[in-house]
């Protein structure tokens, strides 16, 4: 209960459209998309080339890179980026997955667990004999029951059966 209430103040505070952690990932991410040189070819494909000449392509389109990191993380990688904010002049927190919305973690703590009284403090509640005898009957408590057996004799019992069963000649 207090981890959700800290979680939801923290969420509150967030004064941003996607988390912390995905906007110091694009944050860090930036400062390497900035090396790259950005090429364009036909349709939403690109080409990013860094200082040792690698090439990589990708396609804005479908949000996938062929170094593999959008598509797996949800997240533009740095050549993503590099398209982003020198080629199409866009921002890349706009692209990045919903589940790093803001609106996707208030979501998260939704939920209201509401305190509840110490146990020593519940109300005692009698129940009729007949009623007791149903709440506690199960196909283990059936098996046992016409012998008067208590419960850890009830589980050897059944081990017993399952043992017997199991080496029984067939
Ligand atoms: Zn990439």
């Amino acid at each position: 209960m207090v981890w959700l209430s800290e979680k939801w103040a923290e969420v509150d505070k967030l004064n941003d459209t996607i988390t912390q952690y995905a906007r110091e990932y694009l944050t860090m991410n930036e400062k390497e998309a900035r090396k790259l040189q950005v090429i364009r070819g036909r349709e939403n494909w690109y080409e990013t080339v860094d200082n040792e000449g690698v090439k990589i392509l990708m396609n804005l389109d479908d949000a996938t890179c062929d170094c593999g990191m959008w598509q797996m993380n949800g997240l533009p990688c740095t050549h993503a980026i590099a398209v982003f904010i020198m080629y199409n002049k866009e921002f890349p927190h706009n692209h990045v997955h919903w589940f790093y919305s803001k609106q996707a973690w208030q979501l998260t703590y939704e939920g209201v667990i509401n305190p509840i009284l110490d146990e020593s403090r519940w109300e005692k509640v009698k129940v009729p004999h007949q009623q007791r005898k149903r709440l506690i009957k199960c196909p283990m408590h059936q098996l046992v029951q016409p012998k008067g057996l208590n419960l850890m004799n009830a589980v050897q019992a059944i081990l017993q059966q399952h043992i017997w069963a199991m080496f029984a000649p067939k």
